[in-house]
């Protein structure tokens, strides 16, 4: 038996396996009756290799962690260094020097009012961390009444209950709501609905108008606005203007009402800045980080707050303020470390300028998409780009999600060697940083051919 043969036997093994045992997340497993569960064997670049040593472009950097490719030298050489040292240690009472360290560097990095850094150990956990932090302020400084929260149509935040209950992704909700707090939702300023003609700007400036009716009315009873900046990346990519942000910064401040930026996608250069709040001038009562916080290594998240927040938990013990929330591995020391070498790599190699010429050459590559029969718009944010296809383009009139299109340009871009997986009717590349002109080519050429092949009939 040659190498080739011996390896396709051991990947087929392993799928076999794995379907025997393990139970994957947000899948319908039946699917893989037909669908081939894919065994990586080794990533490098933006590529990953399964164990028949083909090759796949992660076109969505393994579900938006990574930014500067698997199996990075940097990040690596870093990680086996730490190892060295301390893998973890209890995060109350105790300390170490990465999560110091990074805590002094994202104070750094964020808005100047941001101050205190707290840990959590994935995105949702951070998005719990936030609404409690919130509710407790309120608690704390007796305002009890100011107990509920305020969210965008469309928006996702995670899939743990409270992080749940503020989302608003139907696919993810709708069972679940018997066991979901009750929260005001408020049109999403998403622009995908401008009118004809109509500027993205003055399309979520109309938006805003629901929004400053509903805390006028309801700001006695919320403790915070939770929103995720410029993109509403599970909800299909949509975008919207910063100067929604603004606004809704402006009106949080004088209706007092915190505001949560959740950036746990779109931070760390996603949208063309470091944090999309930039985009707006904006600092956020609360920002929640994770994903490509360690550079798509370890799962770590962070909340980021004020001074004024922190100093609302601050006082006797026996007055019973303390902030209570931990996770077994808050402040994981092999984590932030994998985060110090990623914003290592930020500070030295010129990321975010970098981005710009790459995202403008993907921008004017992926335009071409939109001259098709069936792409009612191809839009971007920085690093983002997404083409939503429809059943009638004049009428944007989209496909009934039960004929999963979306998943038909999934299999053919696996055979073609590309990653995309598309979220509904919507194809769309989040690609590693260390992604090249070619790459990109390659990620459009067969994101076409999908796109093709899943609306020509
Ligand atoms: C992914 C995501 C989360 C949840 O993070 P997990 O680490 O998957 O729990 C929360 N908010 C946004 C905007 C996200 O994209």
């Amino acid at each position: 038996m040659n190498a080739i043969t011996e390896n396709q036997s051991y990947s087929a093994e392993l799928a076999r396996r794995d379907l025997g045992v393990v139970w994957h997340p947000c899948t319908q497993m039946k699917d893989h009756e037909t669908l081939p569960m894919i065994a990586i064997r080794r990533g490098s670049g933006a590529w990953l290799e399964d164990f028949d040593g083909k090759r796949y472009l992660d076109a969505v950097s393994s579900w938006w962690v990574n930014l500067f490719g698997h199996s990075n030298p940097r990040i690596n050489a870093a990680l086996a260094d730490q190892l060295g040292n301390l893998e973890h240690v209890i995060f109350a009472g105790f300390t170490h020097e990465p999560a110091i360290r990074l805590a002094e560097q994202l104070v750094a990095l964020t808005p100047a009012e941001l101050t205190r850094c707290f840990f959590a150990d994935n995105g949702s956990a951070a998005v719990e961390v936030a609404i409690k932090m919130s509710f407790h302020y309120w608690q704390n400084r007796g305002m009890p009444k100011k107990a509920r929260f305020l969210t965008l149509q469309n928006s996702y935040h995670g899939e743990t209950l409270g992080a749940l209950a503020v989302g608003n992704v139907e696919l993810y909700k709708t069972l679940y709501k018997p066991l979901l707090m009750d929260v005001l939702t408020a049109p999403s300023p998403d622009c995908y609905y401008r009118e004809a003609g109509e500027s993205w700007e003055s399309y979520s400036l109309r938006q805003f108008a629901h929004m400053e009716r509903l805390l006028a009315h309801h700001a006695w009873e919320l403790a915070a606005v939770i929103v995720e900046p410029l993109v509403q990346c599970a909800g299909g990519m949509r975008m919207y203007h910063p100067v929604y942000l603004s606004r809704l910064r402006d009106a949080c401040t004088r209706y007092g009402v915190h505001l949560i930026a959740d950036e746990i996608a779109v931070g760390f250069g996603r949208t063309g800045t470091m944090f999309a709040c930039e985009q707006a001038g904006i600092t956020p009562d609360f920002l929640c980080l994770s994903k490509g916080l360690t550079g798509g290594y370890l799962p770590l998240s962070a909340v980021l707050t004020t001074e004024n927040i922190y100093g609302a938990f601050y006082d006797e013990y026996t007055k019973l303020t303390a902030f209570l929330h931990s996770h077994s591995y808050t402040g994981n020391p092999l984590a932030c470390t994998a985060a110090l070498a990623t914003l290592d790599i930020f500070a030295t190699d010129h990321v975010i300028e970098r981005n710009r010429t790459k995202a403008a050459y993907l921008g004017r590559r992926a335009r071409e998409l939109e001259n098709h029969a069936h792409v009612a718009e191809v839009r971007q944010c920085g690093m983002i780009l997404a083409v939503e296809f429809v059943k009638n383009k004049a009428r944007r009139e989209p496909y009934p999600w039960a004929e999963r299109r979306g998943q038909r340009i999934y299999r053919n871009s696996l055979q073609k060697g590309v990653l995309l997986r598309p979220v509904g009717n919507v194809v769309y590349f989040m690609p590693p940083y260390v992604v090249d002109e070619a790459e990109m080519d390659l990620m459009v050429q067969v994101a076409a051919d999908g796109i093709e092949l899943a609306t020509c009939d």
